[in-house]
């Protein structure tokens, strides 16, 4: 076994503390992967706090995970000793169901083994994130990290990248799609940068009047204030998708509002709590509201060289593993620019 040092969360809302335990010995086609990086996603933060039900303690957060690879199985063809790797949000799924078999790893009918807070698909054996100092992956299930991308800045490429990507390659934004990006944290950051390398015109919907001058320079051509009811007048039936990241409870309706005929809004955001939605805000204008669960192994790396080929990396606050509960708190307040990257060497 390998000993393992981490942070954790002993129960529901605990602050992350120093913990330790053992993950297996590295298999025919498993990598050892030496963290370095991982990025905080608001969704370590619901889980923590045990926010969406059913979570498993204790908890090592973390699906934004960037190392180096220390070893390789005897099977491993795709990477070797000293190679950038990283790992999301999934280490495993059956890989033979409908949607395993066409990419879909994250749909998996079996369900997949989430990087932590879940099991691995003997559905006994714990997952434990990236909030550690090493992984064991199936070289399956990781990833790339393509040559020229700062390690720190590629880790919520992992999730925060796909999350928003996927969405985007789905609806097939591109040259001239109006977009409309809601929620200027980690998420909509990824979602501005990559729907403006797509081509897209981006518009930022935020409730924070400071983010305007960011969102501009990271690519937004237009930046509009939700909490001014004026902006959801001025843009009635203006975008041809919506991506929605908000964290908390609000009103799917009046975002609706701004969607054009055909138009689709895509709820990537969790928050806790269900909220309502009237038919007539989807009627009028044939109007898609759907979702969006991060995604593939395939497309995510497709992101990743997509990144690569741009130069594309989140914008990011590296801070020690002893900063971490601070970290939350921040996120929580919507005050962070726009994603903290634990460095893992620190713990
Ligand atoms: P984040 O960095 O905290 O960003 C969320 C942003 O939402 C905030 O920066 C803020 O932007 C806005 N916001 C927060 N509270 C709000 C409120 N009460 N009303 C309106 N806007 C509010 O979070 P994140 O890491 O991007 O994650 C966002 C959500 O996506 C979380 O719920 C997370 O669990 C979920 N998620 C889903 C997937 C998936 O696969 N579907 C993957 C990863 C994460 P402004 O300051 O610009 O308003
Ligand atoms: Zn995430
Ligand atoms: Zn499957």
């Amino acid at each position: 076994m390998i000993r393992t040092k981490a942070y954790a969360a002993q129960k529901p809302s605990a602050p992350l503390a120093p913990w330790e335990f053992d993950r297996r010995d590295p298999g025919d086609k498993d990598v050892l992967i030496d963290v370095t990086h991982c990025g905080i996603c608001h969704s370590d933060i619901h889980q923590v706090r045990d926010e969406w039900g059913g979570a498993t303690f204790p908890m090592v957060p973390g699906h934004e995970i960037v190392g180096r690879v220390s070893k390789v199985g005897a099977k491993v063809t795709r990477f070797k000793v000293g190679d950038l790797a990283g790992v999301g949000c999934m280490v495993d799924s059956c890989r033979d169901c409908a949607p395993c078999r066409k990419g879909l790893e994250q749909f998996c009918a079996k369900g997949a083994a989430f990087s932590y807070n879940s099991t691995e698909m003997d559905r006994k054996t714990p997952t434990y994130g990236g909030y550690s100092n090493r992984i064991v992956c199936d070289e399956a299930f990781t990833l790339r990290i393509p040559a020229g991308l700062d390690p720190a800045g590629a880790a919520p490429l992992l999730c925060a990248g796909i999350t928003t990507w996927s969405p985007l390659r789905h609806w097939k934004a591109g040259k001239g799609t109006r977009l409309g990006v809601v929620g200027l944290g980690g998420l909509g950051h990824m979602a501005v940068k990559l729907g403006a390398a797509l081509g897209c015109e981006v518009t930022m919907l935020s409730t924070s009047p400071g983010k305007e001058a960011d969102a501009r320079r990271l690519g937004a051509a237009a930046f509009a204030l939700t909490k001014d009811p004026e902006t959801f007048k001025k843009l009635a039936g203006r975008f041809d998708l919506i991506i929605d990241t908000i964290s908390a409870p609000h009103d799917y309706n009046a975002y609706l509002s701004m969607v054009a005929v055909d138009g689709a809004m895509v709820v990537v955001g969790v928050p806790p709590a269900p909220a309502p939605v009237h038919a007539f805000a989807l009627i009028g204008g044939r109007k898609t509201l759907a979702g969006s669960l991060i995604g593939g192994i395939a497309e995510t790396q497709e992101m990743l060289d997509f990144c690569g080929k741009h130069g594309i990396v989140s914008d990011v606050e590296v801070i020690p593993m002893s900063k971490v509960n601070e970290a939350y708190e921040r996120t929580l307040k919507a005050d962070v620019r726009y994603r903290f990257v634990l460095d893992t060497s620190t713990i």
